[in-house]
Formats: structure tokens, C-alpha cells, sequence
């Protein structure tokens, strides 16, 4: 079959032969140490993974000093996972401990693997996308690097933590099931410049591109109007129209969410649910972030029985007491104002503040 240019690579291509040899034959694995898995398959081969975190946004030097890592003690093979962990695959065990000399003495972070906080999976944010109303590499920075020691730890949490950013909530990131969400939010309808919508928006687009169809047709100025009690802020008619900004440095910011997980393991997947409205957008470092995502994880660490993740722990406890223990305060901007198709702090007559 000749090659053409559409598409990815077939995947097989680029497993390491201990992989290959053994594709659906792997038994068991374990952890050897933070940031250290085997796998062990049937005939008995193995494969030794470290796993080390990065920022996800990284020069060329940072790339060639990994990939010369793989050259040196993998054979060539490395991944990057789904939270921007690098795993360096290394199938001669004789190398593990060369390896992680190496790290060690670059600086490079091993962990994120058993009860720990793996990397966080993240958005774009002021580098890239258009629409965000904080930034996303900034924060994860900024959090993970106060939360370090429960990286390189696996015996400090009573479980593992994901924790997730979208800088906007059109959310490229998993904000919705994670067991802490650090979302970016506009609290400001879009700016509209009359002017420019005719010229280089197509107004049946930008109409349609709205969630709460709060977009209107306004022929007299050959534009669009908003019905502001209807938006909720998403940016999305932003995205369609560069003549909608919605950018508000002074109103832009992050809220928290908190209990969510994709995991079936004891209890079924759920949705995270709002904990904090609002924290100011205090780059570059944004202190009351980290302190807040700080406090969550300590009361969680210092509160839950062993095993239990987040969203178990509140289902215990129940949600006054999450707020009580963490000192949280609980507003008016926790009730919601429609009715959803899952439980909400409004919808559910058991929550009794
Ligand atoms: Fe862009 Fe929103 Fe995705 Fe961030 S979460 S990258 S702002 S669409
Ligand atoms: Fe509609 Fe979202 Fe634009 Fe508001 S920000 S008008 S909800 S698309």
C-alpha cells in the first residue's frame, strides 16, 4: 500500500519490540518506585517505565536532551502521555538505575504514578488559543510546582489525585470528571464592534455558534446583538467572529471544581461540581490558585480513609462538611439557576444549607 500524507502513522509502527513481541500478552505490572513501573508479560519479558514530568511546553533543547535520553538507555523509545508525562520505555533493566541517576542529576522530576498527583492535563491558554480568560501552562506550573513533593511521592495521598485546567470553559481539558478542575472564566458578555461584524464575520454562523441562543440578528447595523441574561460567557461567538472580544482583564478569572472522575474502580464515574467561583487572575505565579488547590488536596490527604478518591471522600462526608473542613465558603454563586439533568447543589433536596 503506497504511503500518502493523510493521517497518523500506524502506532505499531513505533513500539518498542519488547512491546510488540508481547501486544495483548502483558500479565501484571507493579510499581517499583515513584515514577517506576514494570510490566511484566506471559513468557516473562519486561519492560521497565520512568516516567518524569514536564511543563508541556518545551523548547527544541528540551526535546533533543530527552530524545538523547532515549538514545542512551531506551534503545530510542519514548511517549508522551495524555498529562504531558514523558515515559522513557527501557527494556534492559541493567539501565533503570543509570537512567535515574541521569534524571536526577539533570533535575528532571521522576513520579506521578500510584497515590500521587500525576501531571496535570491542560488547554492551550495565552499561547495558543483565542478564547482564554486565564492562562493554562502558567497555572499548571505555578500548582504543580507548590505540589511537587506529592509528584515525587506515592505515599503521601490516600489515593491518586488527576487533576485538570481549561483555560475557558469550552474546556479542552477533562475539567468536568477530575478529582480537582482549575477552570478559566469570563464573567463579561462579548464587546461587539459593529463596525468590523459585516466585514469579517458570517452573522448565520456566529448565530448559530451560540449555546443559549442568546445571539440575535441586528439587520439595522448589519450585525448581531446580544441578549446579555442569556450568555454565559463562553467566548464561543468569539471564536466564529473576531468582532465579538470577550477578554476582560479586569473580570477574567479562575473557579475551582472539585469530586469528578472517569474512573469505574468502586464507584461509578462522576461529574466534578463547583467549590470556588472565583480567584483573581494573579500571574505570574497566581498564588491564590495554588493556595487554594493546596488546602483541597491537604484537607482530602489529611481527612479521607485510605484509597478514597475525592469525589468518594465528599460522598461520605457530604458536602457541607467539605465545606466546613476546608473552610470554603459557600454563596449564593454556588446555587444554579437551571435545571440540569444531574443533580446539582439547587436540584438535590438532600443538601440542607
Ligand atoms: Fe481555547 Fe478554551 Fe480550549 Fe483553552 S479551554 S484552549 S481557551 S478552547
Ligand atoms: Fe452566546 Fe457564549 Fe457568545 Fe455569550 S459568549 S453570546 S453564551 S456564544
Amino acid at each position: 500500500m503506497s504511503r500518502t500524507d493523510l493521517g497518523p502513522p500506524d502506532y505499531k509502527e513505533m513500539l518498542p519490540p519488547v512491546i510488540k513481541e508481547n501486544y495483548g500478552q502483558w500479565l501484571y505490572h507493579e510499581y517499583l518506585k515513584p515514577g517506576v513501573m514494570k510490566h511484566v508479560s506471559e513468557k516473562g519479558d519486561a519492560l521497565y517505565t520512568i516516567r518524569i514530568g514536564s511543563p508541556r511546553l518545551v523548547g527544541l533543547d528540551t526535546v533533543r536532551e530527552l530524545c538523547d535520553l532515549a538514545d542512551k538507555y531506551c534503545d530510542g523509545y519514548l511517549r508522551f502521555t495524555s498529562r504531558h508525562n514523558v515515559e522513557l520505555l527501557v527494556s534492559n533493566e541493567a539501565n533503570v538505575d543509570p537512567l535515574l541517576a541521569e534524571l536526577k542529576q539533570k533535575g528532571m522530576p521522576v513520579g506521578g504514578t500510584g497515590n500521587s498527583i500525576s501531571n496535570i492535563v491542560h488547554t492551550q491558554g495565552w499561547i495558543h488559543c483565542h478564547t482564554p480568560a486565564t492562562d493554562a501552562s502558567g497555572i499548571v506550573k505555578a500548582v504543580m510546582d507548590d505540589l511537587y513533593d506529592y509528584f515525587t511521592h506515592d505515599d503521601l495521598l490516600p489515593a491518586r489525585l488527576r487533576v485538570a485546567m481549561a483555560c475557558c470553559l469550552n474546556m479542552c481539558g477533562a475539567v468536568h470528571c477530575s478529582d480537582i478542575a482549575i477552570l478559566g472564566i469570563h464573567r463579561t458578555p462579548p464587546r461587539i464592534d459593529h463596525t468590523k461584524v459585516s466585514k469579517v464575520c458570517e452573522i448565520p454562523t456566529v448565530i448559530a455558534s451560540c449555546p443559549t441562543a442568546a445571539i440575535k440578528p441586528d439587520p439595522k447595523n448589519k450585525s448581531v446583538k446580544v441578549t446579555e441574561e442569556k450568555c454565559m460567557y463562553c467566548g464561543n461567538c468569539y471564536t466564529m467572529c473576531p468582532a465579538m472580544e470577550i477578554m476582560d482583564p479586569l473580570n477574567d478569572g479562575i473557579a475551582i471544581l472539585v469530586g469528578g472522575k472517569v474512573s469505574n474502580s468502586r464507584t461509578a464515574p462522576g461529574f466534578s461540581r463547583l467549590a470556588i467561583p472565583f480567584l483573581p487572575n494573579n500571574a505570574p505565579r497566581w498564588p491564590e490558585v495554588t493556595e487554594a488547590v493546596r488546602n483541597i488536596v491537604e484537607t482530602w490527604a489529611k481527612d479521607a480513609k485510605k484509597g478514597e478518591r475525592m469525589g468518594e471522600w465528599i460522598s461520605r462526608i457530604g458536602w457541607e462538611r467539605f465545606f466546613d473542613r476546608t473552610g470554603i465558603p459557600f454563596t449564593d454563586k454556588h446555587i444554579d439557576d437551571y435545571i440540569f439533568s444531574i443533580p446539582t447543589f439547587r436540584t438535590t433536596t438532600n443538601f440542607k444549607w
